[in-house]
């Protein structure tokens, strides 16, 4: 294949990395701050710019510029793989890094001055980089998603990785040349692929940090702040289709429609920050009582809808009882509550009627003495 001019490929390198810096620092600047990992993102390709624009103006490989250029090259990987650390939550592991690259600085040293050997020099600085991969796969693996940004960034450090092993090789075999900046295949596919690498690693964690704020404003839009669970919304429209499932199946479903006893009095004896902290924990304890695939949804203030899939009047019975005995268990924030509960009827039955029904069946629950459960 033909050889490209490496300055030309270094510089796209550092144009990519200046028009993706300013991405992902305005990035930075505007998500909300719960996006963990994007002030390391940043600084990434900030890292690369520095390492084009020493490498732009260096001479041969003896040259300090082409050194600290290569500390800044490998410190953009690193806080590449730091910035995925911290987006999915864990700690940035800087205790390794740190001394690890500072020690790869000390070997550079030693490699360029006392004892100068390019071929070494050049493969401890891919071996680093290779390295750096090695670590973000790894750690992508754990403790990533799947979804299409990580699946990106894995699939381009892999592919990253791949070449940097070939050159490693290559870089010892009879007819290597003797420095990056000569023209050469195997320098063009290194150099190439480091462009490439850029590119689409700013990219990948634009995606990421995109994806994250996406599944956060869903979140938002269908759940209820203060007690996590569903919305009023996200609830009916689970109910919505559930129903029709039933409509096609024939499968019968229950509506449990719960509301806390006296919960005015809870407000106005111990204040309204205590009753959050009951409608809280009261939310807590009936997710626990509720099997998998049942969906809880606050219906209103301190009324709670809840949807049981798959279940007959009788199965719903035994849920109900279990959550009545979860909020009677000796918490200091556990409370009295009555539920109303009704099942799918067959084809005729409409969702309205069923809620209809719970809510008779809820106000007769009221009416009988609260802290019970009435069908209907
Ligand atoms: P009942 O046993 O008949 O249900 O009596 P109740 O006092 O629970 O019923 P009512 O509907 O009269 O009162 C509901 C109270 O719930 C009134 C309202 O201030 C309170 N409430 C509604 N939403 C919230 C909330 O988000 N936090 C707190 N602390 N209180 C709330
Ligand atoms: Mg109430
Ligand atoms: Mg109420």
């Amino acid at each position: 294949m033909t050889s490209l001019d490496p300055r030309s490929l270094i510089a796209m390198g550092g144009f990519m990395a200046l028009v993706m810096g300013i991405v992902l620092g305005s990035m930075r600047r505007y998500y909300p701050p719960s996006i963990l990992g994007l002030g390391y993102w940043a600084l990434t390709p900030v890292a690369w710019l520095i390492t084009a624009g020493l490498f732009a103006y260096a001479g041969d490989w003896l040259d300090t510029r082409r050194l600290v250029g290569n500390g800044f090259l490998i410190g953009g990987f690193v806080l590449f793989h730091i910035g995925c650390r911290r987006f999915f939550g864990q700690a940035t592991a800087w205790q390794v890094f740190l001394p690890a690259w500072a020690l790869l600085m000390l070997a550079l040293g030693w490699f360029s001055w006392a004892g100068p050997s390019y071929p070494i020099r050049a493969a401890l600085v891919t071996t680093a980089i290779a390295g750096v991969h090695c670590a973000t796969l790894w750690f992508l693996w754990r403790h990533g998603n799947h979804n299409f940004p990580v699946r990106m960034v894995q699939v381009t450090v892999a592919a990253h990785l791949a070449v940097l092993l070939f050159r490693l090789q290559s870089l010892f075999q009879a007819d290597a040349v003797p420095d990056l900046m000569i023209a050469s295949a195997v320098e063009t596919y290194y150099l190439g692929a480091y462009v490439l690498a850029v590119l689409l690693l700013s990219i990948g964690a634009v995606l990421m940090a995109t994806d994250r704020v996406r599944t956060e404003l869903e979140h938002m839009a269908t759940h209820d702040g203060l007690t996590g669970t569903l919305n009023r919304r996200a609830i009916l429209d689970r109910c919505e289709e559930e129903h029709e499932r039933s409509l096609r199946y024939g499968q019968p479903f229950a509506l449990m429609m719960v509301d806390l006893d006296h919960f005015k009095a809870v407000n106005d004896t111990h204040g309204h920050q205590h009753g959050d902290r009951v409608l809280v924990h009261f939310a807590e304890c009936a997710r626990a009582a509720l099997r998998r695939a049942d969906r809880l949804g606050r219906y209103g203030g301190e009324e709670f809808l809840a949807l049981l899939p798959g279940t007959t009047l009788e199965a719903a019975q035994p849920v109900a009882a279990r959550i009545h005995a979860a909020l009677q268990a000796g918490h200091p924030l556990d409370c009295q509550l009555s539920i109303g509960a009704t099942a799918w009827r067959g084809p005729g039955d409409s969702l309205d009627a069923m809620l209809a029904r719970a809510d008779a069946a809820l106000y007769q629950a009221k009416a009988q003495g609260r802290n019970q459960t009435c069908t209907a």
